[in-house]
C-alpha cells in the first residue's frame, strides 16, 4: 500500500532539475574525488533535487526531523516556518547520506553532533550550504541553512527606507562631530541593517577605522579599515585606540564597544575634535537603544546625549505580493484607529485568502479549484521589508535623557518633538501597500 502511494504523489524534490553540489573542504584533488564519489551516491540526486526544490521557493532554511516511519520537512521563508509533506525514510536517508558526504561530515554517523558546508550554483548565483546535525531520541534533527554568497540587500532603497528619511539618515551618517547609533531587536537583521548603514554613508573623502575584537571580525567595507584588539599577542582595546587616534581618522565604527574607558576616549574625540562615531546596539526601539546605551555606559552620558545625532532601529515583515494582493477599502474607523488622516489613503492591501475548497466551485456547482499565483507560490508574501525608525534627539529630548530612563516618558518627549515611532512607521508601510496589517500583528507581537 505504501509503495503504491509512494508512486502516485510525486515528492517535492522530484518537481525541479537537481543541483550540483561543489565540496569546498581540502585541496582541489580532494574535492573533485569527493564529488566523484558522491555523484554515485543514490541520494545524491534527492538531495539535489530537495535543494533546488528550497532555493526556487527562496527558503533559507530546511529542518529535516528522522523519526522512525517518516521525515518531518520543514522550510523557512522569509522568515516564517512552513510544514512540507513528510518525506519517506528511504528516500531521507539517502538524501541526508549524500548531504553529510558532500559537506565532509561522515555519513554513517547519525548520533554525534556534526556541521559541515558546502556549495552549490542556481543559473549564475552561488550558495553556501551549511548542514548542522544531531542524534535525537528518536531519531536524527538536521538543520541545512542556505546562503547566497551575495547578500540580496545592497542599499537603504533596497531595504525599503522611505526617500526622505533616507536623506535625513545620510545626513546624519555623512556630518561630522557626532554619534549614530543602529539598533534593532535580536536577530532581525542587525547585522544588514549595519552593513548597509557603513555602505551608506560617504567614505571616498573621509577616513573610517574600525575597532573589532579580533574573535569576532565583521565582514569588509570597502574603504573601511579593520583595527583589531584582544589577540593574545595583539594590543587590548585601550592601546589600540590610543595608537589610532594619533592618526586621526575621520570616523570611528564600532560594532560593538569594548569598554566604557574605549568608549570614553572615543566620544572625546567627537565632542572636541569634531571626529564621528558609528556603533550599535541590540534593542527593541529607538528610544530603548539609546536609554539602554546611557544606562550601561553611565560616566559618559553627557557626552552620549549631546552627541547623539540618530538612533536607527529596525523591524522586518514580509512584502505582500504585488501580483495577487487584494486591494479593500478601510472604514472611516480602521482609518482612525491607525491614525490616518481621513481622505489620505483610498485603499489599503490584504493577502489573498482563498475560499475553503468546497466553496472553490463554477457556476454550475462543480469544484473547480484556484490555481495559486505563480509568482508567490500562494503564499501571498514575496520577500521582506525593513521597517525603519529614526529617532533625531531634539534639544529637549537631549536633556529629557539625562533627567530619566523611563522609555515612555522619553517616547513622549520624542514625539513632541515631531518623532515618528516605530508603529507609526510600519502603518506607513501599510499605506504604501507594502505589507498587511495582518503582517504587522505577526511582526510586533514576536518581538
Ligand atoms: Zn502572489
Amino acid at each position: 500500500m505504501a509503495k503504491k502511494n509512494e508512486q502516485e504523489e510525486e515528492q517535492l524534490w522530484q518537481t525541479v532539475p537537481p543541483v550540483e553540489f561543489s565540496v569546498v573542504i581540502g585541496n582541489r584533488e580532494q574535492q573533485q574525488a569527493l564529488e566523484i564519489l558522491a555523484r554515485q551516491a543514490p541520494g545524491y540526486s534527492v538531495a539535489g533535487g530537495q535543494i533546488a526544490h528550497a532555493l526556487s521557493v527562496r527558503a533559507n532554511h530546511i529542518l529535516m526531523d528522522f523519526t522512525q516511519a517518516f521525515v518531518a520537512m520543514r522550510y523557512q521563508i522569509d522568515g516564517n516556518w512552513e510544514q512540507l509533506p513528510n518525506l519517506p525514510r528511504d528516500a531521507g536517508d539517502a538524501m541526508l547520506y549524500s548531504l553529510k558526504q558532500v559537506c565532509g561530515l561522515n555519513p554513517a554517523d547519525r548520533r554525534s553532533a556534526q556541521q559541515g558546508k558546502c556549495a552549490t550554483k542556481v543559473k549564475k548565483a552561488k550558495y553556501f550550504i551549511t548542514v548542522q546535525s544531531q542524534g535525537t531520541a528518536n531519531g536524527e534533527r538536521v538543520l541545512v541553512r542556505l546562503e547566497p554568497e551575495k547578500t540580496p540587500f545592497e542599499t537603504l532603497t533596497d531595504l525599503g527606507m522611505r526617500d526622505r528619511m533616507k536623506e535625513q539618515y545620510k545626513q546624519a551618517l555623512d556630518s561630522t562631530g557626532g554619534m549614530v547609533l543602529v539598533s534593532a531587536p535580536k536577530g532581525t537583521g542587525l547585522t544588514t541593517s549595519w552593513q548597509v548603514t557603513l555602505e551608506a554613508a560617504d567614505r571616498l573623502m573621509r577616513d573610517f577605522q574600525s575597532v573589532e575584537h579580533d574573535a569576532r571580525r565583521e565582514p569588509e567595507t570597502i574603504n573601511v579599515s579593520s583595527n583589531y584588539y584582544g589577540a593574545a599577542d595583539g594590543p587590548s582595546a585601550a592601546e589600540l585606540i590610543r595608537s589610532m587616534i594619533l592618526k586621526e581618522p575621520d570616523v570611528f565604527v564600532l560594532p560593538e564597544i569594548p569598554d566604557g574607558d574605549s568608549l570614553a576616549t572615543i566620544l572625546k574625540q567627537v565632542t572636541a575634535n569634531d571626529k564621528h562615531l558609528i556603533t550599535r546596539t541590540v534593542a527593541g526601539d529607538a528610544v530603548e537603544a539609546i536609554v539602554s546605551l546611557i544606562a550601561k555606559y553611565s560616566n559618559s552620558a553627557k557626552e552620549i546625549a549631546s552627541s547623539v545625532t540618530a538612533v536607527l532601529n529596525q523591524r522586518l515583515a514580509r512584502r505582500l505580493c504585488e501580483n495577487c494582493r487584494q486591494p479593500f477599502q478601510p472604514t472611516p474607523q480602521l482609518l482612525q484607529q491607525l491614525g490616518i488622516p481621513q481622505g489620505r489613503v483610498a485603499v489599503l492591501y490584504q493577502p489573498f485568502v482563498p475560499p475553503p475548497i468546497e466553496q472553490q466551485v463554477d457556476e454550475k456547482g462543480n469544484p473547480a479549484p484556484i490555481t495559486p499565483c505563480h509568482v508567490c507560490g500562494g503564499r501571498s508574501y514575496l520577500g521582506r521589508v525593513g521597517i525603519f525608525e529614526l529617532l533625531q534627539p531634539g534639544p529637549k529630548f537631549r536633556a529629557a535623557l539625562l533627567k530619566t530612563r523611563d522609555v515612555n516618558k522619553l517616547r513622549q518627549v520624542a514625539r513632541a518633538e515631531g518623532h515618528r515611532g516605530l508603529q507609526s512607521e510600519a502603518i506607513l508601510t501599510v499605506a504604501r501597500g507594502i505589507t498587511s496589517l495582518e503582517e504587522l500583528k505577526r511582526v510586533f507581537a514576536s518581538k
